[in-house]
């Protein structure tokens, strides 16, 4: 408005003034970056069917500039020597939990929400992001927090101010559920204890929730729309659906609204089917998946987030049906690819030990139960990339995507647990780690 009330030459010459010092910043810029080279023995680039031989990946700034068979590096400039390793795009988990430190038991997520505060689990949830990126994964999707509030957003800015190595993120804060459907549960009335979701009920109360979520950072709107998970007579994985339809799609319909998009927490195969009526965008979990569930997943574009290596953890801790509901995703994660659902890979890590685990079990399990190994990196690197809206920006080795590039010594298309010994990561052009003789 002040600029309004200046006259003409005035005006004029602080346009001049200010397109003068944007371009003189600009030029700054241009004429520093810090260019690297890179010599790839073996690089599998995310979207090619083969390995290129002998790549040449030339890092400008942040960003990737070329990528080459053979080729000669460009005079003067720094060369990293990976022509013994395997190149990769950075990993993809596109469900995680930055802010929980596995809970095998009911009691060990209590304890959490019950006896540690907000910042110091804060302070855990960057060490996690830490670990995460010494694993080789540069891009993560946090699938809530809970109880932690909105950490999730401070985790992603300190990462993005460049205050603490982590991958890139994408968060979705609290997470939802109708009043009383999520823990914590089971204390005296008389006390007010935490809860892991934001309660809301309603097609106006949901409504409200989305819009406080995303008014304080969330990226993507989680909801619960699943619990009690039972097989029944036909063997197909059931389970009871917590919202009705109507504030399902209120959910769905606001988010989408305004500009973001909706994970879905659905094991049994009644959840799914009321998910997919809502129209959610990725399906977490999706144990109880049938062949018509399938077919409509892979006719919608919904994608699937299976998170078997939470499965598989903590199966034997929590016993009863959860070793039986690993092996339906065992004999069902090769169906789905079969018929075209499309898989992104998430780990649920935070759901077990960020000090256990190494992320990258999860292409192992994918390729143990049937997926070709070039398949199962592209999971967890394009398709992932895809899922978050990045397909431009991250997942594959190309030129104008950002520089996140790791290696492993050996080749991943013969041994795919190479994949959890990563010995290079380079993050937005800048080398976090090195290992590599
Ligand atoms: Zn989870």
């Amino acid at each position: 408005m002040r600029l309004v009330r200046l006259c003409g030459p005035v005006l004029l010459t602080v346009l001049v003034f200010l397109g003068a010092r944007h371009s003189f910043a600009q030029e700054k810029a241009a004429a520093t970056p810090n260019r690297i080279a890179i010599r790839a023995g073996r690089l599998i680039d995310g979207k090619s069917d083969t390995p290129i031989l002998n790549a040449l990946i030339v890092v400008e700034g942040d960003k990737i500039v070329s990528v080459t068979p053979g080729g000669t590096p460009p005079a003067g400039v720094e060369v990293i020597d990976l022509s013994k390793a395997t190149v990769l795009p950075g990993f993809a988990d596109v469900h995680t939990h930055v802010l929980l430190q596995g809970d095998i038991t009911a009691e060990d997520y209590d304890a959490q929400l019950l006896k540690q505060s907000i910042p110091y689990r804060a302070i855990l949830g960057a060490r996690n992001a830490r670990i995460a990126l010494e694993h080789g994964f540069t891009t993560m999707r946090d699938l809530e927090t809970e109880g932690a509030m909105y950490a999730d957003v401070d985790v992603k800015t300190a990462i993005a101010n460049g205050e603490v190595p982590g991958p890139r993120m994408q968060v979705a804060t609290r997470a939802l559920t109708p009043t009383g459907l999520y823990p914590l549960l089971g204390y005296s009335w008389e006390l007010k204890v935490p809860t892991g979701v934001q309660y809301a009920d309603g097609v106006e109360g949901v409504r409200k929730a989305v819009r406080e979520q995303i008014m304080y950072g969330a990226d993507w709107i989680k909801y619960y729309s699943d619990r009690r998970y039972h097989f029944e007579a036909d063997g197909v994985l059931h389970s009871m659906v917590n919202y009705t339809d109507e504030e399902a799609k209120a959910i769905v319909e606001e988010t989408h609204r305004l500009g973001k998009k909706v994970a879905a927490h659905a094991i049994g195969s009644d959840g799914i089917a009321a998910a997919l009526r809502a129209g959610v965008d990725t399906i977490e979990h999706g144990d109880g998946l049938t062949d018509t569930l399938m077919d409509e997943m892979a006719k919608k574009g919904v994608y699937w987030v299976p998170t078997i290596t939470v499965g598989a953890y903590v199966a034997p801790g929590r016993g009863g049906i959860w070793q039986r509901m690993a092996d339906l995703e065992r004999d069902n994660l090769p169906k789905a690819w079969k018929k075209g659902v499309k898989i992104a890979l998430g780990t649920d890590a935070g759901g077990f030990d960020w000090k256990g685990p190494n992320q990258a079990r999860e292409f192992e399990y994918y390729v143990q139960y049937g997926m070709p190994p070039m398949q199962a990196i592209r999971t967890g690197s394009s398709v992932a990339a895809e899922l978050l809206g990045w397909a431009d920006k991250v997942g594959t080795v190309e030129p104008g995507k950002w520089a996140d590039i790791v290696a492993v010594s050996g080749d991943p298309l013969k041994d795919i647990t190479e994949l959890q010994h990563v010995k290079f990561v380079m993050k937005a052009g800048a080398v976090f780690k090195n290992e590599v003789h």
